[in-house]
C-alpha cells in the first residue's frame, strides 16, 4: 500500500476552529476531485443514480453539503479518500450514497467460488460506538430505500444471537463497533474476504476509545485489494500512522462545519460552586423554559444521580452511557429526539454520535478533562445552521481545564455570575475524581489541590480501557 505523509499534524490536531486543515504532501496524492461550486450543484450532476437521487430528495435534501459535494465524485471513482468532517457535516451522506452505487454493480465473479453460497460482505463501515452504527445503518436504510442492497449494524451490549442469524441469511452492507464485530469473527458468523470498501467513520473517536488494535486485527482480516474511506476530526500521529498504513494515494477533502461553530453557538460560563451546580441548572430550565437539553457529566454515577435529582425536581430526565442497557439507550435517545424527554444527561463516550438537528442547548455540567471533548460536546448544538447556546457550570476544581479549553478555541469563554448562585470567595479546589464523580472528602491544602488539579488536566487520555470502562 501507497504511504500517505502528513506535515505537522501536532498543528492540526490543536486547531480549534473544527476546520480541518490537512497539511499533507507526497507524490501520488489527488487534490480533492472538483471543487465545491454551490450554484451548479445538484445530487444528480455529482454522478449518483436515480434510485439515490430521488431518496435523498424525499428525505428532503435538496442540495449537496460541501463535504458531499468532494466526497462522492472521489468515491465513484474508487480511489481511496482521507477527509477531514465532523457529525453535523452531511458526512454519513458522502459516503454512504456513493458506496451504495458502487454495490450496485453486480458481484466480481470468484475464481474460485466460495464454499458458502450466502451474499457475502461487501462493503464494512467501522464506527465507535452503538449509537453512531446504529445512525449510519439507518442512513443506509434511508439512502437505500430504492436501491437493492441489504444492511445490518452490529455492536455489544445486546444479544448475539439475531445478529448471527442476520449474518448467515447474507448482507451486503455491515455497519459495526469493532470489538462485536470481531466476537462475530471468532465465533466463524462472519466472512470478511469478500469486503470491496471499507469505511472508518470518526477515526479519531475509534482511537480514542483505545480500538486501534481492534481495527489492526479487522484490516488484516480484509483484501488487500479494496477502497477505505477514512472519516476523521481531528488528527493526531495515531490517525496520521493508521492513514499511512491503510491508504493508497488518497484523495484528500477538508471542510469546515456547515455552521462556523464559532459564529452560530453562543458559548458562557457560569461560575458556582460545586454543590449548588444542580440547583443551577434545574433553574436554567425552568426560568429559560429550555425544552431540549443535552446534558453532559464526566461520570456515569455522576449521569445517573444529575438524572434522579433531576427528575425529583419535576424536571423529566435519563441518563445514557455505557452501564445501561442498549435498549435503554436507545429508548431515551428516542424520547428525547422527538421531545418528549426534557433533559437528556450522557458521558462524553455514550453521546458521540448523537445526531439531533438543532440541538437548542447542550450542557457542561462538569467540564471534561480532555479539553478536545469540550470541542466535540458543544458541536452537538447549532448543527445544520440552527443556532445554539452552549452553557459550562464551572466551580473552582476546574479552573485547570476551563484554562485549557480555552487555550485549545484560543479565546476566553465569557463569565456570567448568575443572581442568587454567587460562587463563594472563600472556596478551595479540590481533586476532581475521573471515575467515581464524586469528589473527594477530604479537604487538601490549596496549592496540592491545585497541583492535583493541574496534573489531572494535563493527563493524557490515559489508559484507553479505562476510558472506554468509565464511560
Ligand atoms: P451527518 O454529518 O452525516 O451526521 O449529518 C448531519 C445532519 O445533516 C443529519 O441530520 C442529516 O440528515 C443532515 N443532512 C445530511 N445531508 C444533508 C443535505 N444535503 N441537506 C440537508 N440536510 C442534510
Amino acid at each position: 500500500m501507497h504511504a500517505a505523509h502528513f506535515q505537522s499534524p501536532a498543528a492540526v490536531d490543536s486547531d480549534p476552529s473544527l476546520h480541518l486543515r490537512l497539511a499533507l504532501t507526497g507524490a501520488g496524492m489527488r487534490r480533492p476531485a472538483e471543487r465545491f461550486s454551490k450554484a451548479a450543484m445538484s445530487f444528480a450532476s455529482l454522478g449518483l443514480a436515480d434510485a439515490l437521487v430521488r431518496a435523498v430528495t424525499e428525505h428532503g435534501y435538496t442540495q449537496p453539503t460541501p463535504i458531499q459535494a468532494q466526497a462522492i465524485p472521489a468515491v465513484l471513482a474508487g480511489g481511496d479518500l482521507l477527509a477531514g468532517a465532523q457529525t453535523g457535516t452531511g458526512k454519513t451522506a458522502g459516503f454512504v450514497l456513493p458506496l451504495l452505487q458502487r454495490l450496485s454493480v453486480p458481484l466480481p465473479r470468484m475464481p474460485h467460488p466460495s464454499k458458502s453460497l450466502r451474499r457475502p460482505i461487501r462493503a464494512l463501515i467501522l464506527t465507535p460506538t452503538r449509537e453512531l452504527a446504529a445512525q449510519v445503518e439507518e442512513s443506509v436504510r434511508v439512502y437505500g430505500k430504492y436501491a437493492k442492497q441489504t444492511s445490518m449494524v452490529i455492536f455489544g451490549g445486546v444479544g448475539i444471537g439475531p445478529q448471527t442469524a442476520q449474518l448467515r441469511r447474507g448482507v451486503d452492507i455491515v455497519v459495526a463497533t469493532p470489538g462485536r464485530l470481531l466476537d462475530h469473527q471468532g465465533q466463524g458468523n462472519l466472512d470478511l474476504s469478500r469486503v470491496e470498501v471499507l469505511v472508518l467513520d470518526e477515526a479519531d473517536r475509534m482511537l480514542d476509545m483505545g480500538f486501534i488494535r481492534d481495527i489492526r486485527r479487522i484490516l488484516s482480516l480484509l483484501p488487500s485489494k479494496r477502497q477505505n474511506l477514512l472519516f476523521s476530526a481531528t488528527f493526531s500521529d495515531e490517525i496520521k500512522d493508521l492513514a499511512d498504513s491503510m491508504l493508497d494515494a488518497p484523495a484528500l477533502i477538508e471542510v469546515a462545519r456547515r455552521n462556523s461553530t464559532v459564529e452560530i453557538i453562543t458559548q458562557k460560563v457560569h461560575p458556582v460552586d460545586r454543590d449548588r451546580k444542580r440547583a443551577l441548572l434545574t433553574h436554567l430550565i425552568t426560568s429559560q423554559r429550555w425544552f431540549q437539553v443535552l446534558v453532559f457529566t464526566r461520570t456515569k454515577h455522576g449521569a445517573n444521580k444529575l438524572a434522579d435529582e433531576l427528575s425529583r425536581d419535576g424536571i423529566p430526565a435519563l441518563a445514557i452511557h455505557g452501564n445501561k442497557s442498549q435498549g435503554a439507550r436507545t429508548r431515551a435517545l428516542a424520547e428525547f429526539k422527538d421531545a418528549s424527554l426534557q433533559v437528556l444527561v450522557a458521558t462524553d463516550i455514550a453521546a458521540r454520535g448523537i445526531d439531533i438537528d438543532q440541538l437548542p442547548h447542550v450542557v457542561n455540567y462538569d467540564l471534561p478533562n480532555v479539553p478536545h471533548d469540550y470541542v466535540h460536546r458543544i458541536g452537538r448544538t447549532g448543527r445544520a445552521g440552527a443556532s445554539g447556546e452552549a452553557i459550562s457550570l464551572v466551580c473552582i476544581d476546574e479552573h485547570a481545564y476551563l484554562r485549557d479549553i480555552e487555550k485549545l478555541i484560543k479565546r476566553t469563554l465569557p463569565r456570567e455570575v448568575v443572581a442568587g448562585f454567587e460562587p463563594d470567595p472563600r472556596a478551595r479546589a479540590q481533586p476532581i475524581q475521573q471515575r467515581q464523580g464524586r469528589a473527594q472528602s477530604i479537604q487538601l491544602p490549596q496549592g496540592r489541590a491545585q497541583a492535583i488539579q493541574q496534573r489531572q488536566a494535563r493527563a493524557p487520555q490515559g489508559n484507553a480501557r479505562s476510558a472506554r470502562r468509565s464511560a
